[in-house]
């Protein structure tokens, strides 16, 4: 068996970086790309001017601007990534049919039967990095590696503009110095946690037997341990961006402030909404994944009366998800992500005779709204209040 060949693909600083491109002046300055600090707005990127400061994605924008108050806030212009996401896309395409796209910025790509034509991974990720810089005066930081977790490791390791191969051979000896925070899902408080019981490295961490773990970690100890080893046997999915939309934020520290959470969903949720409108697909069933500090993952999921690309059903049921999680079981989050699955074209189904005047209020309302934030951003135009019981105005 021909062992695998995954490159996974990450853009630099997206957001901040394609405002920086776009407009020259702001290059070298300190570039803080997100919602409006006074509706508790939170940071979507920084370019590495502004990370400088101790900025980071996923914070909350009004303590981003006390870090760096010389940075230059921008309002997200979704349309205008999108617009780069898909030359990328289409430059990685080149390669394999097997692409799974993460985000607007991020790619994994199985390579393995593309050897034959293209020769071999690593000259592949180079011809893609040089391409993309060629093609979007942008960087990449590209990892490749024998699976999707080695991958992804390998094109954070020399961020920015970073070009990391790992192999089966040198694997181990890249993995045992990192600290264990590094491995996939591992988070604050479970790497806080693992390091009171004196496993700090990567290395310590595959020491340790599974028992040890166990009462630990608990469940998530065999998965550690397999990780630890460099192992993952997790194929590339193409599919999964046509199965379902979706949008998620990873914090840097672990968020418990409801509305800090809301405010994060309620921007996952337009921004779904969104491509579901721009792709003219609607969708049945929504779903919330929250991932503790403690590396348990949960979703809820909820099924619509009718599918839907409207914000405000969509916003409501996803508040609703949200508030009854929080009764039952609540906790500090350091992921928070969105999904919409069902999907199904916008005019299938049963035309209605009679057109619902509230639906066709709403839609008009998304039309306007998609089409000033292509232009002038996400924060031209947001909707007020982060309760899904008041979703909709305009303010
Ligand atoms: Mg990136």
């Amino acid at each position: 068996m021909v062992a695998r060949q995954i490159i996974h693909v990450d853009m630099d600083a997206f957001y901040a970086s394609v405002e920086q491109r776009d407009r020259p002046e702001l290059k070298g300055k300190a570039v803080i790309v997100g919602g409006d600090a006074k509706s508790r707005g939170v940071v979507s990127a920084a370019s590495y001017e502004a990370r400088k400061f101790g900025v980071h994605s996923a914070m909350p924008m009004a303590q981003a601007v006390r870090l760096c108050p010389q940075g230059i806030v921008l309002p997200v212009r979704m349309g205008r990534y999108a617009e780069v996401s898909h030359v990328i896309q289409s430059i990685v395409e080149q390669y394999t049919p097997l692409v799974e796209p993460i985000s607007l910025d991020e790619a994994f790509l199985d390579v393995t039967a593309s050897t034959n034509l293209f020769g071999p991974a690593e000259q592949i990720g180079r011809r893609i990095k040089e391409q993309i810089r060629e093609q979007t005066q942008l960087t990449a930081s590209v990892g490749v590696a024998p699976n999707k977790f080695l991958a992804k490791l390998a094109s954070d390791l020399k961020k920015p503009d970073g070009f990391v191969v790992v192999t089966e051979q040198s694997k181990q000896e890249i993995l045992d110095p990192l600290p264990v925070g590094k491995i996939w899902g591992v988070g604050k408080v479970t790497e806080a946690t693992l390091q009171s019981y004196g496993i700090r490295t990567i290395a310590q961490l595959r020491a340790s037997t599974c028992e040890e773990l166990q009462s630990i970690v608990g469940n998530a100890a065999e998965e550690l341990l397999r990780l630890a080893r460099g192992e993952d046997d997790r194929p590339v999915e193409p599919d999964r961006e046509r199965k379902s939309l979706s949008s998620e934020q990873t914090f840097a520290t672990d968020i418990r402030d409801e509305s800090i959470l809301m405010s994060v969903l309620l921007e996952e949720v337009e921004e779904v909404a969104e491509r579901l409108r721009r792709h003219q697909i609607k969708a049945r069933t929504i779903t919330l994944k929250l991932r503790y500090g403690d590396f348990r993952t949960v979703t809820r999921s909820e099924t619509l009366r009718e599918a839907t690309n409207l914000t405000k059903p969509l916003w409501e049921t996803a508040g609703q998800v949200f508030r009854k999680w929080q009764a039952r079981s609540g906790g500090a989050l350091r992921l928070l992500g969105f999904g919409a699955s069902g999907l199904e074209p916008e005019h299938a189904g049963q035309q209605l005779l009679f057109r619902d005047p509230d639906q066709e209020k709403l839609k008009r309302l998304d039309q306007i709204v998609d089409k000033i934030r292509d232009r002038y951003g996400r924060r031209a135009v947001h909707r007020g209040g982060s309760t899904p019981e008041n979703p909709g105005t305009i303010t």
